[in-house]
């Protein structure tokens, strides 16, 4: 039994009246025994007699002073929980009891499951705690591999949290702790165009805002989105924000060159036009030779092409994006092919002062490809080697028969491609831009238009280039499409 067992009033009533005769008996039996000399063996079996009923008694008192004990516990603890529920929130205070009685079985038992039931609460509580901890250190682990900069200030403006890709947007450490530093000196606003107007902007509301920020002069060295929320929705009285920086420059680019190449195809639309209005009035109007008159409809009919070709640009431009961009194939005899796309380029070439040289194989296999598209792809390969070749360049056109492809080069000596251009070259509307060029048309549409035809028909359309020396086109078709 437990030193701090818990008696009650009961289990002392049940004492006092247990203990007392034991006590009595046995004191009176051993007196008589220590003090009167044994005279007979009836006198000694007398007082061994009474000595047994005391041991007697004192067993039976102890074996029901423990079970009284028990039930003095179980008086004492049920009055705890009848007077708090506290008692079961700390499964110490229930007390297991000791021996087989039924009593104490049945208030072990009792015991046990309050425990179990306490057990089970705190396992509870603490996989809640753990599911609350893990669903931070997610959201945590999410904002650190997010590929937009995100930064998390309070009013004023000082970090409490920033991720790798906001360090590597505003160029700084990505190891170094950020929390503390103002996001005014990462952002760098007074150093940027119109960066002073943002920063009062941000300064002066805390309303929800998104801006566009140019790194330098020109939308290649870089454009930002910035967007600033406050953390926990209230604009009016926001704890802390939450900042977001995107890299705008690609989307910022192609808007630009968007906006270019409508400004341009509105411009070449009209300048063909304007030309093929004027000249057939004039054809209508006044008497000329048969010279004059031919050379006029020469105008009109090349003006009409150059219309044409800018329609078809903008179709397949329109079929391209919306993925929708197909193919007429048909078996073609490819030399076919080569040789109409060499007359239509031989004049321009003489007009620029270039030799167009033409080296092809006696025969080709019939090839199963869209008549049409591959013309206009070799016109423009062409063409681009025209633009780009000052006078008294060359231009070779020459064609390799392999075994499952036929490849067709066109090489230039012309002003050649920068390294760094040679990916871009392909993209819609990009324009290297060289001074001695300059006065050359185009949008930057055909090299993107050739390479997705030569792609869809299972080919492809590669570059090799250096700068001053000139640059090699190859156009990969497969034979096996017969
Ligand atoms: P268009 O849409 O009328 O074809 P473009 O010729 O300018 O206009 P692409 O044919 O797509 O457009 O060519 C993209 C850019 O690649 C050109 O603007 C030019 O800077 C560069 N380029 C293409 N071919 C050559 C070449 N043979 N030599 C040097 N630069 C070239
Ligand atoms: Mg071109």
């Amino acid at each position: 039994m437990p030193s701090n067992t818990p008696t009650s009033s009961l289990s002392q009533m049940f004492l006092i009246w247990q203990v007392f005769p034991a006590f009595a008996v046995g004191l009176l039996a051993g007196v008589l025994l220590w003090l009167s000399p044994v005279t007979s063996p009836l006198q000694l079996g007398v007082l061994f007699g009474i000595l047994g009923l005391a041991i007697v008694s004192v067993v039976t008192f102890l074996l029901r002073h423990h079970r009284v004990m028990s039930l003095g516990i179980v008086e004492k603890q049920l009055s705890q929980l009848a007077e708090t529920s506290s008692a079961l929130s700390d499964s110490k205070a229930i007390v297991t009891l000791l021996g087989t009685s039924s009593v104490a079985a049945g208030w072990n038992l009792l015991a046990e499951r309050l425990r179990e039931r306490r057990w089970n609460e705190s396992i509870e509580q603490s996989l809640a705690a753990n599911a609350e901890g893990n669903s931070h250190d997610i959201v945590y682990r999410m904002a650190r591999c997010h590929i937009d900069g995100l930064a998390i200030t309070d009013r004023q403006g000082i970090i409490r949290f920033s991720n790798p890709a906001w360090a590597m947007m505003v160029d700084i450490d990505e190891k170094v702790n950020t929390s503390g530093q103002s996001i005014f000196e990462h952002l760098k606003l007074d150093a940027k165009a119109g960066g002073q107007d943002i920063r009062n902007r941000l300064q002066n509301t805390s309303s929800p805002s998104t801006h566009v920020v140019q790194l330098g002069r020109s939308l290649s060295d870089g454009v930002w989105r910035l967007a600033r929320i406050p953390l926990d929705g209230r604009a009016h009285d926001p704890e802390a924000f939450v900042w977001i920086l995107r890299d705008h420059t690609q989307q910022a680019l192609a808007e630009e060159a968007r906006d270019r190449f409508v400004g341009a195809a509105t411009h070449e639309l009209r300048t063909p036009l304007a030309n093929i209005l004027a000249y057939s009035e004039t054809l209508s109007n006044a008497e000329m030779d048969a010279d004059s008159q031919r050379e006029f409809f020469n105008t009109i009919s090349s003006e009409a092409l150059r219309l044409n070709r800018l329609l078809d640009q903008l179709l397949n431009l329109q079929q391209m994006e919306a993925g929708s961009l197909t193919l007429d194939r048909a078996p073609c005899d490819v030399l076919r092919l080569i040789e109409e796309a060499c007359d239509h380029m031989q004049p321009l070439a003489e007009k620029r002062g270039l030799k167009l040289d033409r080296r092809t194989p006696p025969n080709l296999p019939a090839m199963r490809v869209d008549k049409e598209k591959i013309i206009s792809l070799l016109i423009n390969l062409m063409g681009n080697a025209v633009k780009y070749t000052l006078p008294g360049g060359e231009v070779k056109l020459s064609v390799e028969l392999q075994a499952d492809f036929v490849r067709i080069h066109i090489e230039d000596t012309g002003i050649g491609i920068p390294e760094d251009a040679l990916d871009k070259i392909f993209e819609r509307f990009y324009r290297c831009q060289d001074p001695r060029t300059s006065d050359q048309v185009g949008n930057g549409l055909g090299l993107a238009l050739a390479k997705e035809v030569a792609l869809l028909h299972g080919g492809d359309l590669t570059v090799q280039s250096e700068i001053n020396k000139g640059s090699r086109f190859t156009l990969h078709l497969p034979t096996g499409t017969a």
